[in-house]
């Protein structure tokens, strides 16, 4: 008999597991709030150029490798257009005014980085060493949170990144540089543990990429998998309650055209935000004290964000990632205050679409916190006044003066730019508070910050970014955990390591 699966969000989440359910012979619905699918996959186009909103590069993507593997078994890495960053340096850290590449390739990455610290060189190579023995102990890695750890592989979950980095490397200066790629978690001092930094550092050490013609194709092609298959994404649906009886959820209620529709569901797999999801369950099967665990999560910090649009044919494409700081730390970039406003910032240009040697768009993110946007927290994209409209210009000049001081193209090649602020990320994705990453990973909290892909609700299950982990790995690997929990005997196992061949 044909079982049916309703799914709640249609990003990269969503779309993963309807596409793995739908080839598994489930009939899969998946219902999207927005009026286009594809969440942080989502692309905008203005005056010809697309820009990338939320996925500008993603790592493990060369034959063989992880997430290669995961896009051949979804069946969608022959759609997409990769191109590598470059091996010797596809980040750029720039500390005290002087830039530090990290290049691809354990080996390339400590020899990078000993030509500027001759005496580090044994503690980059146990730096190193410690980076992917934590990345391979992790359910990123494994794809299975079952996974038995031992004592030494939890250790990177309790302790923080800065105090395994501070443990291992005695020079100030490098331990800042080597928690320079903070951005690409959101990372706090003394909270965000040790294996988040690892598993994103070896990600993209192993190689890094961008997705020509934006990360939209990700979500288009994903949505292709799942239709074939038989299963719809149905846009423009909000859905409002997860309907349960007195063992399991039966249905999801959603609305439509300002009508309120019920749809019968055998699983319901929510790919939003948990906090949404609990409160969205009005059964007793959830108790009280475990909602308002998952209500009370921090989220990560979100960002301002400036699309740049350049002349044609006059920025030479710069193929690696530029992580600038400006104060003396990597840390607390998230502390500042309006005058000395952005600690630091990540500059990152498009593959082109044309002429590949001149970029013709670029992206810089900055931190922002809540508190500067309070004013206009009740309102909606496109109609909050022009003092928002004022503040943004206002944060967009002063970021553009600051990196074009390094970047001088930013000034004379500049044709327009676009901006973006946390509350847009908020009405665009349903991300809570607009955050980066969703619900950020604090090793204060220890197991109760935790959100487990299961519920006490036997066929309600949880994936997206704040379950297991963000990004593009992240939401796959946790998408992969869900279905084959669903499909059962380990079988997704197998079919990935078939299609790694
Ligand atoms: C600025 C930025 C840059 C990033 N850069 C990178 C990068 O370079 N590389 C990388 O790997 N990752 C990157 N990420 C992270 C990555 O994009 C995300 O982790 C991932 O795409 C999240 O997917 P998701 O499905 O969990 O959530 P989302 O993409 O947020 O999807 C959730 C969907 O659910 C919908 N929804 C919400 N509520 C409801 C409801 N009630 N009913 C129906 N639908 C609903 C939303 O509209 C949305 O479409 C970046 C993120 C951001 C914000």
């Amino acid at each position: 008999m044909e079982r049916n699966c309703v799914i709640i969000g249609a990003g990269l989440g969503g779309l993963s597991c309807g596409a793995v359910l739908a080839r598994h012979g489930f009939k899969v619905t998946v219902l999207e709030q927005e009026s286009h699918a594809g969440g942080c996959l989502q692309t905008f186009v203005r005056d010809g150029v697309r820009f990338e909103t939320g996925m500008h590069f993603i790592g493990s993507a060369g034959r063989g490798e992880l997430l290669d593997s995961l896009l051949r078994f979804l069946g969608i890495r022959g759609g997409l257009e990769l191109h590598e960053l470059d091996h010797d340096g596809y980040d750029i850290i720039t500390y005290k005014g002087q830039d530090y590449p990290f290049r691809n390739g354990r080996d390339a990455f400590i020899e990078g980085l000993a030509e500027h610290f001759p005496g580090q060189k044994d503690n980059l190579v146990r730096y190193m060493d410690t980076v992917y023995k934590a990345s391979a102990a992790s359910s990123v890695e494994s794809f299975n949170p079952a996974r038995v750890m031992d004592s030494n592989d939890t250790v990177w979950h309790t302790r923080s990144v800065d105090s395994v980095i501070d443990g291992i490397v005695d020079d100030a200066d490098l331990r800042e540089i080597l928690a320079g790629n903070q951005p690409l978690y959101a990372g706090v001092k003394g909270h965000t543990p040790f294996s988040l930094h690892a598993f994103i550092t070896s990600f993209y050490n192993r190689s890094a990429w961008r997705i020509a013609g934006g990360s939209d194709n990700i979500a288009r092609l994903l949505i292709e998998r799942i239709t074939c298959a038989g299963g719809s994404i149905k846009i423009g649906c909000k859905a409002v309650e997860i309907v349960c009886d007195e063992t399991k959820a039966t249905g999801v209620k959603f609305i439509v055209d300002g009508v309120e529709q019920m749809m019968d569901a055998d699983y319901v797999i929510s790919t939003i935000h948990p906090a949404l999801t609990v409160g969205m369950v009005h059964s007793p099967l959830l108790r009280p004290a475990y909602k308002k665990r998952i209500q009370q999560l921090p989220d990560t910090i979100g960002v301002f964000e400036l699309y740049l649009k350049f002349k044609t044919n006059t920025v030479p494409y710069m193929n690696a990632n530029r992580f600038v700081y400006e104060s003396g730390s990597v840390w607390g970039c998230d502390s500042y205050t309006t005058d000395d406003w952005p600690r630091g910032y990540l500059y990152m240009h498009q593959w082109p679409q044309g002429d590949s040697r001149y970029a013709d768009a670029g992206v810089i993110l900055a931190y922002m916190r809540n508190d500067e946007l309070a004013a206009w927290t009740d309102t909606l994209t496109g109609r909050r006044g022009d003092d928002y409209r004022e503040f943004k210009k206002r944060k967009a000049e002063k970021l553009l003066a600051v990196a074009a001081k390094r970047f001088p193209e930013l000034g004379d090649g500049l044709e327009r730019y676009y901006t973006s602020t946390p509350l847009t990320y908020r009405d665009y994705t349903g991300a809570v508070g607009g955050g980066l990453y969703g619900i950020a990973k604090d090793i204060e909290l220890g197991q109760s910050g935790r959100v487990s892909y299961r519920t006490r609700v036997g066929n309600l299950f949880l994936a997206g970014q704040s379950v297991n982990s963000h990004g593009i790995m992240g939401v796959l690997v946790g998408s992969m955990v869900v279905c084959d929990s669903i499909l059962g005997n380990g079988i997704l196992y197998d079919e990935i390591i078939k299609a790694s061949k």
